[in-house]
């Protein structure tokens, strides 16, 4: 249930709320929108009787939430929430394209890519240094040597970074280096990590695992929702279907209907999604025109000698390319790049 505060409620109004709902067991979050203030409730106390929290003075009404996720829904926020990370703002009118290499491979390789996407106007740095591959005998990241690599890129070029991580006990560790954390697609279902960047305030970036289904995603975002961090970036990354001519298959029309469904910003990886270079840019306009709010794209100075994911890794001049030809998809859709 919700509860939705009439405008100008004060706030002694809301505490009152808040303490009642505490009572019975369960939790308060609020979220204070420019107009009023709704009070998410959460948990398993003792049933709160709506009519009576409905008499509280200040209360306008209350609103069943009957999908199961809450904190994540569009009733709960019914504005699109934004993300920010050093003055780039997620979910806003801007688009926000990240782009670098998959792994982080040498402070040449990443001060390269990191060069050119930086000029080509990507608004984030990407570079994995813990690598989840499918085979443990495939290039498994520089793990902690990466993400000094990548601090000193990042003091280097003044972009913002985001990086994977793996594990519960790595977070602390990730946190001081990446300004967003990445949850890989293998590891969506990893409550014990979600419950850990939960209780972190870092903007975190949540890939749809490849079998999930969209409210599957949404209900590993509420993981990391309701343990406090409300800095949650949702990534459609492709899942697996019967084809397989595409690495995956890319679900643009999950784009709208998260849309619908959430106020989490959307970003799409095009690069996973497809597996091919050559379909990236397609698939990034497409991305685009349904509303996504962002893109996360693999680059790399030279592809054939990547560590890993090469095939579907741009070229720094053909992500040029692609960040131009974006721009007209952006505009007639509304927004900035
Ligand atoms: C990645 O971003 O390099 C990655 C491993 O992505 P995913 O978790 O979507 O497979
Ligand atoms: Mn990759």
């Amino acid at each position: 249930m919700i509860v939705v505060m009439k405008q100008g409620a004060s706030s002694t109004q809301i505490s009152n709320v808040v303490a009642r709902i505490e009572q019975s067991g369960c939790s308060a979050h609020l979220s204070e929108g420019e107009e009023r203030t709704i009070i998410g409730i959460i948990g398993n106390g003792r049933p709160l009787d709506h009519e009576q929290i409905e008499r509280m003075s200040g209360v306008e009404r209350t609103v069943p939430i009957l999908r199961p996720f809450k904190l994540a829904s569009r009733e709960f926020h019914p504005h699109n929430s934004v993300v920010k990370i050093n003055g780039c703002v997620i979910g806003g009118e801007q688009l926000i394209v990240m782009a670098g290499p998959c792994a982080i491979e040498s402070k040449a390789q990443l001060g390269e890519a990191a060069r050119a996407v930086k000029e080509a106007g990507a608004h984030v740095l990407r570079g994995g240094a813990f690598k989840p591959r499918t085979s443990p005998y495939s290039f498994q990241g520089l793990g902690e040597e990466g993400l000094r690599i990548m601090a000193d890129v990042r003091q280097e070029i003044d972009l913002p970074v985001i990086t994977e991580v793996t594990a519960p006990d790595l977070v602390p560790l990730v946190t001081t280096f990446a300004n967003i954390l990445q949850i890989g697609a293998r590891n969506m279902h990893n409550y014990a990590l979600l419950h850990a960047v939960g209780e972190s305030q870092r903007p975190v970036l949540l890939k749809r695992g490849m079998m999930s289904t969209i409210e599957e995603l949404l209900m590993a975002a509420e993981y990391i929702l309701s343990h406090g961090n409300s800095n949650v970036i949702l990534c459609e990354r492709g899942i697996r279907t019967f084809e397989t001519y595409t690495r995956n298959t890319l679900d643009i029309s999950a784009v709208p209907v998260l849309k619908e469904l959430t106020h989490l910003p959307i970003v799409v990886d095009p690069s996973h999604g497809t597996g091919k270079w050559s379909l990236v840019e397609p698939m990034a306009k497409a991305a685009i025109a349904a509303g996504a709010d962002g893109l996360i794209i693999e680059v790399h100075p030279r592809p054939e000698e990547a560590l890993s994911d090469g095939g579907q890794s741009l070229k720094p001049d053909r992500f040029a390319d692609l960040m131009a030809n974006l721009a007209p998809i952006a505009q007639a859709v509304g927004r900035t790049l």
